[in-house]
């Protein structure tokens, strides 16, 4: 097996190191202004070097190159390397814009990709209700064509970030006398407007980084619909093509479990350091069996993606992993911590300055559970990966014929 990338894509890698020396941190006029400023004129910066935004057209503010998985790869180690912000995170570049730039009209995205690539606005996904998550089909959240608008009522729950968000794509029920999947459209909605009501849920760890959010006689205009009315089933499943390989989840993995290994030679178990333990020594060294795994699946699935191979299996297993390695390192982190482990979460950082101020072992032990949740729960996972992966005949509890 040949792990390197090549003389092409190494020389590829010379010149991001030194765009990457001269550009960040920002230095001299570059350093001038806000941080917000300062960030808006690196992202401008790499963008226009074709760095960042590959994938979005000029015309929407991305550098429009041409698709090549080992580049993006060498972008993203370097950028990672050099501390170098690349696209917002956030659930709009994520999620909204690969779907626009597909799905949407022309003034869709010109009005929302650009803003959304360069951090202006953001978004929040309003799926999920009370009784429709893993059978979301069954949402009931209605929309009403009255007039120029369209007139929502409805709740929606567990909605990442709704407190902070400019706008919301929003699956909505506007067909009610079609089928369950055929009745519901993907509409975008303005989030600061009269009869939106975000409610925060507390957590366990004491934050409250998710909502409820009710709408009453809310309104948007007939045209921010994307897709056309009743589609919006197939135009949310948009997204589901554009699954990544693992290799960038299985770095954040390995620094996590650095973090581990320093907690590990700093506490101590039955008076002596814990990483002196043969048993936690043997538990460390299995989940980073666990990463490599799943970092040489992405590296096979970044071969499959270069020859223009459909990834099968392997595109699907990249979540249920990073959960479950996810699971095995807050695990060993709690018992290294012994009866620390189990503070309240807020109380003391356990994680000292092995990890960002705001993080414990303990908040990420919890935050854990969600991450096994959000976006798909481990078990629908499995569904996906047995059905569509493997072919095997269709899970009997889930009736998706109405
Ligand atoms: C951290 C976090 C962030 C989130 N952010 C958002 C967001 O921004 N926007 C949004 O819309 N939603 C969001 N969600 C909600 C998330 O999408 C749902 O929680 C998820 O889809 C599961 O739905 P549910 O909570 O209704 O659980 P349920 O669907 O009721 O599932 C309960 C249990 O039953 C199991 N189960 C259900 N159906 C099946 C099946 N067919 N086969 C086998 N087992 C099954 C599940 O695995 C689970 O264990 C977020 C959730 C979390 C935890």
């Amino acid at each position: 097996m040949d792990l390197s990338y090549g003389k092409e894509f190494e020389a590829f890698r010379g010149e991001v190191k030194a765009f990457l020396k001269q550009s960040w941190p920002p230095s001299g006029d570059a350093a001038k202004g806000s941080k917000e400023e300062q960030l808006r004129r690196f992202r401008e910066l790499a963008i226009s070097k074709g760095y960042l935004a590959r994938s979005i057209p000029k015309q929407y503010g991305g550098s429009e190159q041409a698709p090549d998985p080992l580049k993006g790869q060498v972008i993203q180690e370097e950028f990672n390397a050099a501390g170098a912000p690349m696209e917002p995170r956030g659930i709009g570049m994520m999620m909204l814009v690969p779907t626009l730039l597909e799905r949407g009209e022309d003034w869709q995205k010109e009005k929302f990709v650009r803003a959304t690539l360069m951090g202006e606005i953001a978004w929040c996904q309003g799926y999920s209700e009370p009784g429709s998550g893993s059978d979301l089909a069954s949402l009931k959240t209605r929309g009403e064509l009255v007039g120029d608008e369209w007139v929502i009522n409805g709740q929606k729950i567990w909605t990442s970030s709704a407190h902070e968000a400019d706008f919301m794509f929003c699956l909505v029920r506007t067909e009610p006398n079609a089928k369950k999947h055929e009745g519901i459209s993907y509409l975008l909605i303005d989030m600061k407007q009269k009869g939106i009501d975000v409610r925060p849920l507390r957590e366990m760890t004491g934050g409250a980084m998710f909502n409820e959010v009710f709408f009453n006689d809310v309104r948007t205009p007939k045209n921010w619909i994307v897709g056309k009315r009743g589609e919006g089933w197939l135009v949310s499943r948009t997204t589901l093509k554009h699954e990544r390989n693992s290799i960038g989840a299985a770095g954040q993995m390995t620094a996590l479990l650095d973090a581990l290994v320093a907690t590990a030679k700093r506490r101590k178990l039955d008076g002596r350091p814990a990483i002196e333990d043969p048993e936690i020594r043997r538990r460390l060294i299995e989940v980073e069996g666990y990463i490599r795994a799943h970092q040489y699946s992405g590296f096979f699935q970044m071969t499959k993606d270069l020859k223009k191979e459909s990834p099968g299996v392997l595109g699907l297993m990249n979540k249920i992993n990073s959960t479950h390695i996810g699971h095995r390192i807050a695990k060993l982190a709690i018992e290294i911590l012994g009866d620390d482990g189990i503070v309240a979460p807020g109380e003391r950082n356990m994680m000292g300055s092995e990890m960002d101020s705001d993080s414990t072992w303990t908040n990420y032990y919890m935050a854990a559970v969600g991450i096994a949740i959000a976006g798909g729960t481990a078990n629908v996972q499995r569904n996906v990966i047995a059905e569509r992966g493997l072919g095997l005949p269709r899970d009997v509890a889930a009736d998706r014929s109405k």
